[in-house]
């Protein structure tokens, strides 16, 4: 196999197999906490672990690290499962979970015992951080450390027959209370927890800590190399002292690589502020179109092409920085030019009479769906057309040059308008234009070539669907560089979604599907929302047309 070097990760993988160390193959993780939805933070993740899998031929498991009894639920495990399937990827027949491994962490800690490597202690949550110590100062040993190998063995079989209330006791390692590493003074690795957990329900009381299950279950299930975000850093040791204190080998067991996690400008990427924005209802769920979540991205209308492109393009680093969301942004705009059909679709009508057009007269314009995939439909054109309203103005300065009295307009697939009257109702409103057409400039025609200024997109007002268009803007509102403020409810932007009832679109559309994406002319991408039936079209509007991340490319 070519050698993959475009990140420093594969870099250590390459070193590790170089060392002939897992010849057995790559095998990486994804190892989500089942406490809420993915988000885009988390699909950097799933990219980087089933992508190395990929890449060096090798697997990657779908695990849930479902340790805390209290936060989790079957919703999200569904809502995981269904995230990581639609951004392309597969855990094949490996999809785990730390639950299951609770009978084995359970015996892991026992023989850590055995070995002299942990005991029970009786300090309190608060006396166990009174003497954990600070970065100056080292810890205090516990006055319970040196209990025997007989007294923590029986002591820590009472604590899983429940024989002890929530906190009286916990099982911590025995590892250094003088390190420099604050998770290396003898780090708690089992507590009490009289809780239902979802899948185990009752059996257990007792739950393993983090630092103790993560790195056993990746042992357990033949990981090779636990990708994690640069948090987990300080960890590390306790990782490897676990691990080398059960005995694993260290050219089979696996290895912790940290690496940055994403954060984007103007979103917020953390599970715990998304639940409160859906609990506190500022939104309407976790599929919300303005939520960073995977499944709001997927409503919103982002492809699996466009997050994953937008993985690779933002790459793997080891230090924290902030990404432009724009860049985001730029990647579905990529993906749904190539491949959304172009319609027409005006979103804020304005009527327009063509008065010397045959009343009762209809024809049929061929359209092109696509500049570069090709294909063509054909779109109605009547003697009644609706235009938006802001392609009219009735004084328009001179670099106007969509519709003004008297003024010419090209209509896009069909004929070249001019404005003659703007009819108002009594409060001065304008309610419709009377224009004439010119009938030899559509295709095909004698003046077909003449040349004005505009185009413009229309529909027929006979022929359109009524449609439901929902426009959003920033869920949060930031400072210039985009950073979320820490009171983020109090920033959550009011006006992040705006509702169109009546907007117009072409009768192609008129029985369409959730999920279909398509390219509205000159107003931007949008895609079927589910709220559609067969008599009520709901649109979102993935993104715009004008890319602000291109033009900082160049
Ligand atoms: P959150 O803070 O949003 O709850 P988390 O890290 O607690 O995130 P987990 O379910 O534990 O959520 O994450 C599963 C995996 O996804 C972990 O390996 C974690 O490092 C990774 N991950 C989470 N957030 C990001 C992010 N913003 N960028 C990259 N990877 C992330
Ligand atoms: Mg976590």
């Amino acid at each position: 196999m070519a050698e993959i070097t475009s990140s420093f990760i594969q870099s250590e993988i390459n070193e590790d197999l170089k060392n002939g160390k897992y010849t057995e193959g790559v095998h990486t993780r994804f190892p989500p906490e089942p406490n809420g939805y993915l988000h885009v933070g988390h699909a950097k993740s799933i990219c980087l672990n089933f992508g190395l899998a990929q890449q060096y031929d090798g697997k990657c498991n779908l695990r849930f690290d479902d340790t805390n009894p209290v936060k989790e639920d079957t919703e999200y495990v569904d809502s995981i499962q269904a995230d990581v399937k639609w951004l392309g990827f597969s855990w094949d027949d490996r999809m785990f979970y730390a639950s299951d491994y609770f009978g084995k962490l359970y015996d892991f800690a026992v023989e850590l015992i055995k070995r002299g490597l942990a005991f029970v202690d009786d300090l309190n949550a608060e006396e166990i951080r009174q003497y954990r110590g600070t970065l100056t100062e080292p810890g205090k040993e516990s006055p319970y450390r040196n209990r025997s190998v007989e007294e923590n063995l029986d002591l820590f079989q009472r604590m899983k027959n429940g024989e002890f209330a929530d906190g009286e006791k916990v099982l911590r390692a025995k590892v250094d209370m003088a390190s420099g590493n604050i998770n290396m003074r003898d780090p708690v690795i089992y507590r009490i927890a009289h809780a239902t957990h979802h899948r185990t329900g009752d059996e257990w009381c007792i739950y393993p800590m983090y630092d103790f299950a993560h790195p056993l279950s990746d042992a357990i299930e033949g990981i090779t190399h636990s990708i994690c975000t640069l948090e987990f850093e300080d960890h590390r040791p306790f990782y490897d002292w676990l691990l080398e204190s059960l005995g694993f080998d260290v050219n089979t067991r696996p290895r912790q690589i940290e690496f940055a996690r994403l954060n984007l400008t103007n979103t917020v990427t953390s599970k715990r502020k998304l639940r409160q924005l859906v609990e506190e209802g500022y939104v309407t769920g976790w599929d919300d179109p303005r939520m960073p979540t995977i499944s709001g991205l997927r409503r919103r209308g982002y492809t699996p092409t466009a997050i994953r492109n937008f993985c690779k393009e933002v790459g793997v680093a080891k230090a924290n920085s902030l990404v432009d969301v724009a860049m985001l942004e730029h990647c579905v705009r990529d993906d749904l030019n190539t491949n959304a059909d172009r319609v027409m679709a005006v979103l804020r009508p304005l009527k327009v009479v063509l008065t010397n057009y045959p009343e009762g007269q209809k024809e049929y314009m061929l359209a092109e769906n696509h500049p570069f995939k090709g294909g063509h439909r054909y779109v109605p054109f009547t003697r009644e057309l609706y235009i938006e309203q802001e392609d009219f103005m009735e004084e328009a300065p001179k670099k106007f040059f969509r519709l003004k009295p008297g003024g010419e307009v090209r209509l896009k697939h069909g004929y070249i308008i001019k404005c003659e009257d703007v009819i108002k109702d009594e409060n001065g409103n304008i309610t419709e234009l009377h224009c004439t057409y010119d009938p030899e400039s559509k295709t095909g025609g004698a003046t077909a070539n003449r040349k004005v200024k505009g185009t413009i997109h229309w529909v027929s007002a006979e022929e359109a669907v009524d449609a439901e268009v929902r426009l959003y803007d920033f869920l949060i509102e930031t400072d210039e560089n985009g950073d979320v403020p820490a009171d983020f409810l109090a920033a959550v932007n009011k006006a992040s979604l705006e509702t169109i009832t009546d907007a117009k679109v072409e009768p192609s559309l008129k029985f369409i599907a959730e999920g279909t994406h398509y390219q509205f002319l000159r107003t931007g991408y949008f895609v079927v929302d589910k709220d559609t039936t067969p008599d009520h079209i709901v649109f979102n509007r993935v993104v715009g047309l004008k890319d602000s991340w291109a033009k900082v490319k160049k």
